[in-house]
């Protein structure tokens, strides 16, 4: 995908309405530090643009990127970071729910998982969220790079085992550092978007 204009559109709190977009949106939802602003930044061909997790869970937005003026990704607020209360967890849960239920345009729902990781109870509610809104989630496997080319198999499939994939359920495993993974998700996007 050639990204030729990339802009944080709309920012919203947990009191704000989510905006009437009229183009599809592909949201992004993971554990904080899992490596999602790196995964966007490198759909958006930016270094920096999103979010990175300097502060992790301090933000708790849903953030549209208009790429192209063509589609959005949505940024949903990393999830399941120790270090805040019960309240502002359960915001986070509200926001997020609220954005599964209610967005007419929202095409692909990409579940993030730290391939080196068992996925957590967290990231299993959110699987099941997503699929209890009627959404197919993509997962993105992420930090390819941080374990051996050998043992990439063996990962996924204790992923898959984790949160109980069925053979239909697509599982991308991408690096933020050498960009593998990219084109795929790349490809992904266009055919959703011209479908
Ligand atoms: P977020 O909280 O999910 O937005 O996570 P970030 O994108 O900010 O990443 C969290 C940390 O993991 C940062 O230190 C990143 O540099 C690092 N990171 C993210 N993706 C990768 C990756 O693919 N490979 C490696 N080696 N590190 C990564």
């Amino acid at each position: 995908m050639i990204i030729k204009t990339v802009e944080l559109e709309t920012v919203c709190g947990i009191t704000s309405k989510l905006p009437e977009n009229t183009k599809p949106e592909f949201a992004f939802a993971g554990k904080s530090n899992v490596g999602k602003s790196s995964l966007i930044n490198a759909l958006m061909n930016r270094k920096s643009f999103a979010r990175t997790s300097s502060q992790p869970g301090k933000t708790q937005t849903i953030n549209f990127y208009n790429i192209n003026d063509a589609l959005y990704y949505v940024d949903l607020p990393g999830y399941g970071y120790a270090k805040v209360s019960q309240e502002v967890k359960a915001k986070w849960g509200k926001m997020i729910e609220n954005y599964l239920h209610k967005s007419p345009m929202l095409r692909c729902v990409f579940l993030l998982i730290d391939i080196r990781h068992e996925p957590s109870e967290n990231d299993k509610t959110m699987y099941d969220w997503i699929v209890y809104n009627g959404y197919q989630p993509v997962i993105i496997a992420t930090k390819l790079d941080k374990i051996k080319r050998s043992q990439v198999q063996k990962s996924v499939k204790i992923l898959r085992q984790g949160l109980g994939l069925g053979s239909d359920v697509m599982v991308i495993p991408f690096s933020a550092e050498t960009k593998q993974g990219r084109e795929e998700i790349w490809e992904m996007i266009s055919e959703t978007v011209n479908s």
